[in-house]
């Protein structure tokens, strides 16, 4: 049923699972995460460990998504207040950036850990450093399945079967639109890799 070689289906790799907010196609009108991916999660709730990437905005509008998300014990990453593209901005606007984009979050969550930070579209600058003195690891991704163009739920399956790789972190999109097709998409790959012997967990730390 795989193409993938037999040894990867018997070894229980590390996978980490990364849902975010909000939208690059659609306008986020509703904004923020989901109650649905949340509810997804937590389903799967001891085997998967999803890090929810928020934008400042979002969690201004929506601090109830963010309190559920973190009383569940998912982990939170800082993914700026504006979801703008920091490579142009200097090192103190991006620290102003990001101090108010956490800022918000421990308004809702108070004392929240948040040990990541993702560059809006990738685009890193010089974001890596500033995150890291203000105590986030930079979070980059290897498998995207461009579900922010939702092609159904049986393609974005067969991409998750065909781009998993160990070690991988993968980005799926929440918020920002309907999103109905990755929560099934979730929903539907995540007992089948367990059945294959893959594990998920966070993203490494490094150093
Ligand atoms: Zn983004």
């Amino acid at each position: 049923m795989s193409h993938r070689p037999k040894w990867w289906r018997r070894l229980a790799v590390p996978v980490s699972v990364l849902l975010l907010s909000g939208g690059l196609a659609a306008p986020a009108r509703a904004g923020g995460p989901t109650p649905t991916v949340v509810d997804t999660a937590r389903g799967h709730g001891d085997v998967v460990s999803p890090v929810f990437c928020l934008w400042g905005d979002h969690v201004r509008e929506h601090p109830e998504v963010v309190r559920r998300i973190a009383a569940e014990g998912q982990v939170l990453c800082n993914h700026s207040m504006h979801h703008d593209d920091l490579s142009v901005l200097t090192p103190e606007q991006i620290r102003a950036d990001l101090v108010e984009t956490s800022a918000l979050i421990r308004r809702a969550v108070p004392h929240a850990r948040i040990p990541y930070f993702r560059a809006p579209y990738g685009s890193w600058g010089q974001t890596p450093q500033v995150a890291v003195e203000l105590g986030m690891q930079p979070l980059g991704w290897r498998l995207a399945i461009t579900d922010w163009e939702p092609p159904g739920t049986d393609v974005l399956v067969q991409r998750l079967r065909d781009g998993i790789t160990p070690g991988a972190v993968v980005l799926l999109h929440d918020g920002g639109g309907d999103r109905s097709q990755t929560v099934e998409a979730v929903d539907r790959i995540i007992p089948e890799l367990r059945a294959q012997g893959w594990r998920f967990t966070l993203p490494r730390r490094r150093g």
